[in-house]
């Protein structure tokens, strides 16, 4: 639903933005890309999109479309949940594309609650957890019906998170007490799950980190930090003061924590650049059918070479961009996700190049929608067009998972690791 505050922008202009005719010139440029297996699953997504597309309420919190996205098996694709198929690290990256097309904020949300909190439970089972009540978790999480979110940042340990301030202690029964403060917390103020890191020494982080599945009910407390950039998405600052945790939330105790926190990293990093490949590909697309039909000087202002030419050099970008992440994920199912045994060097290559990727996709969608609004002119500044929320949300994806500097951070230590070689 367009629900403009005020509407300058051509009836005839506004008939064509649509998001029908942004998935024509999407597929135009990535089904190539594609076998015909995930050309079939795109176009049940956009099926999908295009009939939640009117039902969306921009004025509403994203939350209210969980359930929609969750009878589909949306919440998210990596993992298999029910019969949801297909499946993989490809069909995550193309389902938040589309996602990131019809709504960037709901994306954003998805990714916290169905990635960053729903994929520690699949992992769990993988480890041989076995506890039933972290199957309901999963269940609800994946059906859209609750709310999950990741808890790693905190107040003075941002880019430095496993040095982390929020302590546990362990009860004689096995529960363990959390104490301790979050913050950016996505989802965090809606959340009925809290994915949450906390080790018993602060001086051995790594060796003593424990990953917890929290209730709201154990007694999390959230308070919502004002990000203007994202309104129709919560995030908290997240309060633990004496949580008591039953042991069966208990993910992974004693370091194990540690290894599930990085186990998750990387489909989270391959995951925000299936967010941003949508933001670039949305920005770019409205940008092009506006201004093959906006006219200034007696003639479409696409024609101008300066604002032809810069369209065109972001679409190679976003060429490049999308390339990049299904060729990533592709090996990521291949070789690590599906194999039958991992191979070593390829979970090594995707890790990297998840960290490679996130940077410039991340980057890119700034980029794209920035260099949009200059070539597109007044209107996309406006809520007439999509495009400012996605040069709003385009900030946002530059700091979630890790900003940018910390990606740059990684890259370099496998540059001077080179010199073993020579
Ligand atoms: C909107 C939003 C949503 C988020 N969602 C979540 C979430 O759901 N859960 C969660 O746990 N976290 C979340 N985060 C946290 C996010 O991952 C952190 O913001 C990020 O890790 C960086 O921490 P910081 O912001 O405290 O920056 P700091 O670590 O304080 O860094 C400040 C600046 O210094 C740079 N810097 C730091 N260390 C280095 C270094 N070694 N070399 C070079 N530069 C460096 C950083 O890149 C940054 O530019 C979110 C953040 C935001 C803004």
């Amino acid at each position: 639903m367009r629900n403009f505050q005020e509407k300058i922008i051509d009836d005839s202009i506004l008939e064509k933005m649509s998001l029908e005719n942004v998935f024509n010139i999407f597929n135009d440029n990535v089904f190539p890309m594609l076998d015909e297996e995930e050309r079939e699953y795109c176009r049940d997504l956009q099926e999908f999109c295009l009939n939640l597309d009117p039902k969306i309420d921009k004025s509403k919190d994203v939350y209210v479309l969980f359930p929609e996205l969750g009878k589909h098996g949306y919440m998210q694709r990596i993992n298999l949940w029910k019969d949801f198929k297909p499946y993989g690290m490809k069909k995550e990256i193309l389902l938040a594309t589309h996602m990131s097309m019809l709504d960037p904020q709901l994306e954003l949300a998805r990714l916290a609650s169905g990635i960053l909190c729903g994929n520690p439970t699949f992992h769990y089972f993988k480890h041989g957890g076995s506890n039933e009540e972290i199957r309901k978790v999963q269940d609800e999480l994946m059906s859209g019906e609750k709310v999950g979110c990741i808890g790693i940042t905190e107040p003075s340990q941002g880019s430095d998170a496993v040095n982390m301030k929020t302590t546990c202690t362990k009860s004689e029964e096995g529960d363990i007490i959390y104490n301790g403060e979050k913050v950016y917390t996505t989802n965090g103020p809606k959340a009925d799950y809290f994915c949450t890191y906390a080790v018993y020494d602060t001086e051995k982080p790594r060796k003593t980190m424990v990953q917890s599945m929290i209730s709201r009910e154990m007694g999390v407390k959230t308070n919502r930090l004002n990000i203007s950039s994202v309104p129709r998405v919560h995030i908290a600052h997240t309060i633990l003061d004496n949580v008591r945790i039953p042991k069966e939330y208990i993910l992974a105790d004693n370091g194990e924590g540690y290894v599930r926190l990085f186990e998750g990293l990387v489909p989270e990093r391959l995951g925000i650049m299936g967010s941003g490949i949508g933001i670039c590909w949305a920005g770019l697309i409205y940008g092009i059918i506006y201004t093959n039909l906006r006219k200034q000087f007696g003639q479409e202002v696409i024609k101008f070479e300066g604002v032809g030419f810069g369209l065109a050099e972001l679409l190679s970008k976003c060429t490049a961009a999308t390339s990049l992440a299904l060729q990533a994920a592709t090996i990521y199912d291949e070789k690590v996700l599906f194999a039958d045994e991992v191979n070593k060097d390829a979970e090594k290559w995707v890790a990297g190049v998840s960290s490679q990727g996130k940077y410039y996709v991340s980057k890119l969608t700034h980029e794209v929608c920035y260099e949009v609004q200059q070539h597109a002119g007044g209107i996309s500044v406006t809520d007439n067009t999509p495009i400012d929320e996605l040069m709003d949300t385009s900030k946002i994806e530059e700091v979630i998972g890790g900003a940018r500097n910390i990606q740059l951070f990684i890259i370099q230590n496998q540059l001077r690791r080179y010199k073993s070689l020579f």
